[in-house]
C-alpha cells in the first residue's frame, strides 16, 4: 500500500511555522504568559490585567491573551479579566513562577548620573511621567506577528531582570536588553509600528518609542542620532537612529526596552532563540 506522505509533509512544514508568531512564554516576573480567552469564531474578546487593556490575537482557531508579566509581580495565581459578547466579564486564572535575577555592580564616571543634583531630579521627575505615559497607551491596531527582527547587529552585552547597583547604590532593575556596538551603528523597527515619542532624557538619553499596536511598545535608548519624527509610520527594519553612548551608560550600546499591558517584558522572549550575537 502507498503512503500518501504529501499531506503529512505539508502539515509537518505549517507547524513550525505557525509557532512563530508568538513569543516565548515564561511565567515569571518580566515574562510573557498566553491565555486562550475564547474560540476565534467569536468577536475579538476584551482583556484586563491589573486593570490594563491586554493584546489579543487569533491563533489556531482561539484567540489567545498574551500577557505581560512586572517585575514587582509576585509568584501565586494571578487572573484576566475577558469581557464576552454579552457584556459579562469571565475571569480565567494563571501561575506565575518565581525566578531569582543575577545581581550585576556597574562602575559610573559621572558621579551625576548615580547622585543627580536637585534640578536633575526636578527633569528626572518630568521626564518620568512623559515616560509612563507613552508605555500606558493604547491603540487599536491587529496584529499578525509578534515575532521581533534584531533591532542592531552587535553582541548582547546585558540581559534583562539584573538586580542592579551603580557605583555600589541600589537602582531599578535592568528593563531591557544591552546590544553593545560602535557609535553609528544603525538602529531598526524590530517589528512595524508608529514613532510614539523622541527626546533626549536625563537617564536614557536621546530615546525612540515604537507604538507597535495594542499596548505592546519599544523604547530605544542611549542613541547618538535619532532618524525619525512623532507620528511616522516605520516598518520592520526600517532605521530610526543610531547607537550612541548618550545618558547613563558605561559604553556605546543600544538598550531595548518591550512593554506589554504596561508591564516591562524580556525581549528576548520575541527574539530567535540564539541571541549572543545579533546579526
Ligand atoms: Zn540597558
Amino acid at each position: 500500500m502507498r503512503i500518501r506522505a504529501w499531506p503529512l509533509l505539508a502539515l509537518l512544514l505549517c507547524v513550525p511555522v505557525q509557532a512563530q508568531i508568538l513569543p516565548r512564554e515564561n511565567p515569571v516576573p518580566g515574562g510573557i504568559v498566553v491565555v486562550p480567552v475564547a474560540a476565534e469564531t467569536e468577536p475579538a474578546p476584551e482583556v484586563y490585567y491589573d486593570n490594563q487593556r491586554v493584546l489579543v490575537m487569533p491563533h489556531a482557531g482561539k484567540w489567545l491573551a498574551v500577557v505581560g508579566l512586572p517585575l514587582s509581580v509576585g509568584p501565586g495565581t494571578q487572573t484576566v479579566q475577558v469581557g464576552g459578547p454579552d457584556g459579562r466579564r469571565r475571569v480565567i486564572g494563571f501561575t506565575v513562577r518565581p525566578k531569582d535575577y543575577a545581581e550585576q555592580r556597574l562602575t559610573v564616571k559621572e558621579r551625576r548620573m548615580v547622585e543627580p543634583s536637585a534640578e536633575d531630579l526636578a527633569r528626572i521627575a518630568r521626564e518620568t511621567e512623559i515616560i509612563r505615559k507613552v508605555f500606558a497607551a493604547w491603540t487599536e491596531q491587529p496584529l499578525t506577528s509578534l515575532r521581533f527582527a534584531p533591532p542592531a547587529r552587535g553582541r548582547l552585552s546585558s540581559v534583562f531582570g539584573l538586580r542592579r547597583y551603580f557605583n555600589d547604590q541600589p537602582r531599578q532593575p535592568h528593563s531591557g536588553i544591552d546590544i553593545a556596538g560602535p557609535v553609528g551603528t544603525p538602529v531598526t523597527a524590530p517589528l512595524a509600528g508608529t514613532v510614539a515619542n523622541t527626546g533626549e532624557y536625563f537617564f536614557n538619553g536621546k530615546t525612540v518609542f515604537i507604538d507597535h499596536g495594542q499596548g505592546l511598545i519599544s523604547m530605544f535608548n542611549h542613541l547618538s542620532r535619532v532618524t525619525v519624527t512623532p507620528g511616522a509610520r516605520v516598518n520592520t527594519g526600517e532605521k530610526i537612529g543610531e547607537i550612541g553612548m548618550t545618558g547613563r551608560v558605561t559604553g556605546p550600546h543600544l538598550h531595548w526596552t518591550v512593554s506589554l499591558n504596561n508591564a516591562r517584558v524580556d525581549p528576548a522572549l520575541f527574539l530567535p532563540d540564539d541571541i549572543q550575537n545579533l546579526k
